[in-house]
């Protein structure tokens, strides 16, 4: 399953996807210790898997908590992206 979280402002679109069915798999899941803003968590999803989404209050944030990992210029390589090797986490904007 592919989980989206954020938002639709006059700004722009924030969300960030989670493709569920390799967090089941990944045994580590690096992305949590690795995010510095401490916005994903680990849940069981219906399939009784352990997978990841982003946290309740960060959700209506992510422009500005991701905000420090994004350069306004250049394509900066996200510490989360590059800590999910799978591939499973995509930013919108
Ligand atoms: S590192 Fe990627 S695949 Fe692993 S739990 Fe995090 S988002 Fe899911
Ligand atoms: S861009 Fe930075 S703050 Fe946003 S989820 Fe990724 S690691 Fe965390």
């Amino acid at each position: 399953m592919i989980a989206n979280y954020g938002y639709k402002d006059g700004a722009g679109e924030f969300f960030i996807s989670i493709d569920t069915e390799k967090c089941a798999s990944c045994v580590e899941k690096p992305c949590v210790k690795a995010c510095p803003e401490q916005i994903f968590y680990i849940y069981e999803d219906d399939y009784d898997d352990e997978v990841v989404g982003v946290r309740d209050k960060s959700r209506n944030q992510l422009q500005y908590i991701c905000a420090p990992c994004k350069p306004s210029t250049g394509e900066p390589k996200l510490t989360c992206t590059e800590a999910c090797t799978s591939g499973a986490i995509k930013h919108s904007w």
